[in-house]
């Protein structure tokens, strides 16, 4: 799709809340505007839901679990209508990709080819799970004397508050709604600021399905204002985050009031550790995909790279190579690699991550720069001769920027790799079976994968633990974070 059509679907989407089955704010004047990050202009000026906006979206989920139709629908019903969204997204993919690359600023082909199937799958996945939420048959010694049979039921967490962020919106929201609609709890969806256009366009879709009135909701806004309000609102019995780890402690302890639960997802430090024994050219391609794809703004992207000492030169300049062959430019161009970073914040950050780089006596080996042009973009940049001491191997930067260490025994690239506050995913690059085990075996993360980086799927549960956050958004571990288990025992 061409970029001006891209722009005239950005104005058809829906601008404002829905909840209850309605579209519309009732007493919040609050708006934002939404930029896009490559050219810098506004998309769309979006309604800001207020605290009644957020107080009579959980009335109505609330009743939808408890005495509305959602609760009354078996699991075959629910897997239907998932399966219906599914049917609905898949139809509308184009549509959804070109309005994410605009939105995010990434280019076309990577929504196109990962986001959205990824969503369509997620939802097909869980309406396959809808009518398989079981419980467990618990055999026990007995009650006084007298026989027992304990079984256990899983019954809908209730009401989950859902808040995604900006980087791949259609596909974290699928990942956190899908899950959550199959166990049978009502849904309250906080979209992204800078990019909550794709996540509009889904909620007019789930409507589309058919959902009952209350089942599902989204509240566009201000993190600080919607989102709190949302986290606060003692009706909400479980909340999914998927951020930083700033706004996820916040997150935390709004639901620590109520011992509420939560998935929290918040990034990574990731390793991608190259062993001498690797396909080296397999290892380059993946090392620099997991790095620069989605511009790095990718919580699982592979931002401390670990090179054995005997390839490190030879590894760096495959690298360097890679990197000059990305094309930063717009979304909609054929040919760009790269797009812009979500906002001008955002961008500066990430520029000083590679001030922080230079000061501390990395290496820079490619890029660093801003090209002179609109829109937030950063040169895909990568240091060399990093220590995992330094600011750029220790904190997530969120943006193209990979750095570089090397390593001399399989026990210190371990220790590197477990030396850091996240805890979210890694990849091992070996072709030597036994040391893949025994690495992937000692890595302290949610998620190894050995010569690929960060294969997705919705069967396969993703989260992490440490600063990471803790929970799992999917497959069966997506269905456990959303109901309760009820023990139930009948003394015969
Ligand atoms: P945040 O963690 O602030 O935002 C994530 C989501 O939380 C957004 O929907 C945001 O709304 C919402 N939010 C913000 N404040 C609150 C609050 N007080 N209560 C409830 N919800 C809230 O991330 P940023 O967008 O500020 O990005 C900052 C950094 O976070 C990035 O540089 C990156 O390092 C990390 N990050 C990690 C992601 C991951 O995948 N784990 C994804 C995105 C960012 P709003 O958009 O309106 O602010």
């Amino acid at each position: 799709m061409a970029r001006a059509e891209a722009e005239r679907l950005a104005k058809s989407v829906p601008r404002e809340p829905y909840y209850a089955g309605r579209w519309g704010v009732v007493r919040s004047a609050a708006a934002f505007d939404v930029v896009d990050p490559v050219t810098e202009r506004c998309l769309a000026t979006v309604a800001e839901a207020g605290p009644v906006e957020v107080d009579e979206a959980v009335c109505a989920a609330r009743s939808a679990v408890a005495d509305g139709t959602w609760g009354r629908i078996d699991g075959a019903g629910r897997g239907r209508l998932l399966n219906r969204v599914a049917d609905l997204l898949e139809a509308r993919s184009e549509e959804f990709a070109a309005l994410e690359s605009l939105d995010v600023g990434k280019p076309w082909f990577e929504p196109h080819a990962i986001d959205l199937p990824q969503a369509v799958r997620t939802f097909r996945h869980f309406a396959g799970w809808a009518d398989k939420v079981t419980g467990r048959s618990i055999p026990t010694p007995g009650y006084m004397g007298r026989a027992t049979v304990s079984y256990t039921v899983r019954e809908p967490a209730g009401v989950v508050a859902a808040i995604t962020p900006w980087n791949s919106p259609t596909m974290i929201a699928a990942w956190k709604v899908a899950p959550a609609l199959a166990a049978g709890c009502a849904v309250i969806l906080k979209p992204p600021e800078d990019a909550p256009l794709t996540s509009l366009l889904l909620a007019s879709l789930i409507e589309e399905a058919g959902f009952p009135l209350g089942a599902f909701g989204v509240l566009p806004g201000r993190g600080p204002v919607t989102g709190q309000l949302l986290v606060d609102h003692p009706g909400v019995d479980k909340i999914t985050f998927t951020g930083s780890p700033e706004t996820g402690h916040k997150v935390a302890v709004a639901a620590a009031s109520g011992f509420r639960r939560t998935t929290l997802e918040l990034g990574g430090k990731s390793p991608q550790i190259v062993f001498a024994d690797a396909d080296l050219d397999a290892a380059a391609d993946g090392v620099a995909v997991g790095i620069f794809a989605n511009q790095g703004e990718v919580c699982a992207a592979g931002s401390r790279i670990l090179v054995a000492r005997a390839v490190y030169e030879d590894i760096v300049k495959r690298l360097v190579t890679r990197a000059h062959s990305v094309r930063l430019g717009d979304p909609f161009d054929d040919g760009t690699t790269m797009g812009a970073l979500i906002s001008a914040r955002h961008r500066d950050r990430v520029s000083r991550y590679i001030a922080a780089g230079l000061a501390e006596g990395a290496r820079l080996v490619t890029g660093g720069g801003q090209p002179r042009r609109a829109g937030y973009f950063v040169e895909p940049t990568l240091f060399a001769d990093a220590t995992n001491a330094m600011t750029i191997a220790r904190e997530e930067i969120f943006g193209p920027v990979g750095t570089i260490i090397a390593f001399d025994s399989d026990d210190e690239a371990v220790a590197i790799a477990n030396d850091c506050d996240y805890a979210l995913a890694a990849t091992v690059w070996t072709s030597d079976i036994s040391r893949a085990h025994t690495v992937a075996g000692k890595i302290r993360a949610g998620a190894v994968a050995v010569n690929g980086w960060s294969p997705l799927d919705p069967a396969l549960p993703w989260g992490g633990c440490r600063l990471s956050g803790h929970g799992r958004d999917l497959g069966w571990a997506g269905i456990e974070a959303n109901t309760e288990e009820k023990t139930v025992t009948v003394v015969l």
